[in-house]
């Protein structure tokens, strides 16, 4: 096996075990595999592996690299920091995006949706306390936010998303995922999909009801920031 087929082996077991450990049906909780830096034909071994949902975060990289891979039917999601600039090649090159923060991103995303594509599938991003990122809307404005995402017709509005701040402490990295968990039951009407969880916290972000856990370093080794990404 390569050294890919056996950590997505290893991520599989770590996804099942914690799901159990919670009374949580594995096949609710997805992996996103998140290639940001990684070369396309890492790609393909994950995808001859059966994964079908790969992340990116730089919109550059992430088109050079659909276009390597475009004789796969890969389902591609763009989990990184949005410019306005930037939102068309977004709006027509992915399934998903993760990381909508605010309004006016989240408009030109619908208006450049092309209608011949199904609505692109939305989470809101949410800095909870504490969140490493200074990305996210804040708590308070999520649920206008949310109402707002709703009326826009090309889009379609799923869940919420947060990159809680680093914590080796499972009881830390508990309250940060138990946080988003709170935020998307209290929205009306609640969403149902929970983006959180990453390589060190998966099983809390599990054990909190994660829905898609985004994991890159655990399937693809440490990643090398050497090279720009635009
Ligand atoms: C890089 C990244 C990940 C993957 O993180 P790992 O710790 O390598 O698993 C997940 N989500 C987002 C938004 C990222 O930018």
């Amino acid at each position: 096996m390569s050294t890919i087929a056996e950590n997505i082996a290893k991520v599989a077991a770590r996804i099942r075990a914690a799901a159990q450990a919670s009374g949580r049906d594995p096949a609710q909780v997805q992996l996103l595999a998140v290639s940001k830096t990684k070369p396309a034909q890492a790609v393909r071994e994950a995808f001859a592996c059966g994964q079908r949902d790969f992340g990116e975060n730089y919109l550059q990289e992430a088109l050079s690299k659909q276009q390597e891979l475009a004789d796969l039917p890969i389902t591609w999601h763009f989990i990184g920091p949005i410019q306005s600039n930037k939102t068309r090649p977004i709006a027509e090159h992915f399934a998903w995006v993760h990381s909508v923060d605010r309004l006016k991103i989240a408009q030109r995303l619908s208006e450049q949706r092309p209608t011949n594509l199904p609505p692109l599938k939305i989470c809101l991003q949410v800095n909870i306390s504490g969140e490493a990122s200074k990305s996210g809307c804040t708590p308070e404005e999520l649920p206008a936010l949310a109402a707002a995402v709703t009326k826009l017709t090309n889009l379609q509005l799923c869940g919420l998303m947060a990159i809680p701040e680093p914590s080796d402490d499972l009881a830390q990295q508990r309250a940060a995922c138990a946080q988003l968990r709170q935020l998307a039951s209290d929205l009306q009407p609640p969403l149902a999909t929970l983006s959180m969880g990453m390589s060190h916290d998966l099983e809390a972000a599990i054990a909190e009801g994660a829905t898609w856990v985004r994991i890159g370093t655990a399937l693809f080794g440490a990643r090398d920031y050497a090279t720009p990404h635009s």
